[in-house]
């Protein structure tokens, strides 16, 4: 079995709340959420960097991205704007070494309780189960509004 935890998640040894697969890319939810919304978009194939992936697969990962994004406009869980964000290596707070777009849902003057959820939401073991839950409501929203462009 891989160390890493996304290819585990990709070969479906590790639970995720999926929104969208197709042969490059996996959209899931993050397990500890930035805000309600807070998605990841990951190629399939293993990089750490983003310098690794195949140019068509770099480029796919954005149009899908993009996608998520517009869809949680239409869902209206991203309606005030979003953050889209690749943490690119140790040094620029890269945790898990295989490439990921970060999809964070952003409202209007939420600066503060962005700051301390980034610093608190790893403390949250507990209720997993109800979590998870929720994780795959919101997946699911998403999904549903993903644009017929990206849908097969
Ligand atoms: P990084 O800090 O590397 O840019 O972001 C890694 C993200 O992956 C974090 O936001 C973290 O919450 C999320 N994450 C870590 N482990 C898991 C996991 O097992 N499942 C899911 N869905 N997300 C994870
Ligand atoms: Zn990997």
């Amino acid at each position: 079995m891989t160390q890493c935890i996304f290819c585990q998640i990709v070969n479906k040894e590790l639970p995720a709340s999926v929104v969208y697969e197709d042969d490059l890319c996996l959209v899931f939810m993050d397990i500890f959420p930035i805000k309600p919304g807070h998605t990841l978009v990951i190629p399939k194939s293993h990089g750490a960097f983003l310098h690794e992936l195949d140019d068509k697969v770099r480029e796919h990962l954005f149009i899908v991205a993009t996608a998520v994004l517009q869809a949680q406009r239409s869902a209206g869980i991203a309606k005030d704007g979003a953050n889209l964000l690749v943490n690119d290596g140790k040094a620029a707070n890269q945790h898990v070494p295989h490439v990921h777009v970060h999809i964070l849902p952003r409202d209007q003057g939420d600066i503060g309780k962005v700051a301390w959820t980034f610093l608190t939401r790893m403390l949250n073991f507990f209720g997993k189960d109800k979590k998870k839950v929720k994780l795959d409501a919101l997946a699911k929203d998403i999904r549903q509004h993903l644009p017929s462009t990206i849908m097969k």
